[in-house]
């Protein structure tokens, strides 16, 4: 881990990552591409140790109350930030000037801020956004080694379901040959349903692959299954988008699903769900 202290902060899509780099070990992580040019080891985390100076700048002059995301790029609630709280810090400063917050994790360390999401809830909006990958524990323990299990997941997106927070699943990815089973989506579409969750976020059932991420995944996959690999590299070569054999069939099972339960199933639908604060919240009134 090493800090820095950051220039900017906020995305023009009102998005933010405290943490560049994460220690969760997801087998598929995309954010460890060579597309990211990180000129640092992907686990020696980056702590932008002057986020919340730089957010309360923002909050402090922005003209319009606007839901502020964090955790497209690194887990916001990864191990460091239980000691370091920089993610906190900025909720709480994003409670206080009463604008809207999201956030995509797959920690239950989340569970430490619930209360402070509800106060956010309760002024204008908050939303948990939470990866369910696998139903299977043993299989989640591999492809997400250091990060609780996707049924622990599940328990977390009720508690915050329970306090009247929304929330909305990203089924993503679906990895050929090891989660793509219709028992598997059918587990995790279940647990959604249960749950009550808003939107399910899902591209298609497959994953995606780009140079730096394929080589890391395939060195994983060795070590869960040998010789994977090799299938994988014989059935899609180098390509991007990496589709499960069962995709319609599982899409078919998923677009059922959703619409039976009412959930958001497109994910431009979901990803506007997720921008919309509501106009009685968006103009600031000490100002
Ligand atoms: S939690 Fe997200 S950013 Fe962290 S390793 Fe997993 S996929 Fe990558």
């Amino acid at each position: 881990m090493h800090f820095v202290k950051a220039k900017a902060l906020l995305t023009k899509e009102n998005g933010m990552n405290v943490y560049r780099g994460c220690a969760h070990g997801c087998i598929y992580c995309d954010s460890r591409s060579d597309c990211y040019h990180f000129d640092h080891p992907f686990e020696d985390i980056e702590v932008k140790e002057n986020a919340p100076e730089l957010l309360e700048k923002i909050l402090r002059t922005k003209r319009k109350r606007v839901m502020i995301g964090t955790g497209s790029m690194a887990d916001p609630y990864q191990p460091c930030e239980k000691k370091l709280m920089l993610t906190r810090r900025c909720l709480e400063l994003i409670n206080g000037y009463e604008f809207g917050a999201t956030v995509i994790t797959k920690s239950d360390l989340v569970m430490r801020d619930i209360d402070l999401f509800k106060r956010i809830n309760d002024k204008a909006k908050a939303v948990l956004q939470m990866t369910l990958t696998v139903a299977d524990e043993e299989l989640s323990r591999k492809l997400e080694p250091n990060v609780c299990t996707s049924k622990r997941r599940y328990e977390v997106i009720k508690e915050f379901r329970e306090r009247g927070i929304p929330t909305v699943v990203w089924l993503s990815p679906v990895l050929p040959f090891l989660s793509d089973s219709e028992e598997n989506i059918r587990t995790i579409l279940d647990w959604c349903v249960d749950a009550g969750v808003r939107g399910i976020i899902c591209f298609g059932m497959g994953m995606t692959l780009r140079n730096g991420s394929r080589e890391y995944y395939y060195r994983c996959l060795d070590r869960i299954d040998p010789g994977l690999s090799k299938k994988y590299q014989r059935k899609y070569g180098d390509a991007y988008v990496v589709p499960s054999d069962n995709n319609d069939r599982l899409m078919k099972i998923f677009h059922e699903t959703c619409a039976a339960h009412n959930i958001i199933d497109e994910p431009e639908a979901c990803f506007r769900y997720l921008r919309e604060l509501p106009e009685k919240y968006t103009q600031p009134s000490f100002f």
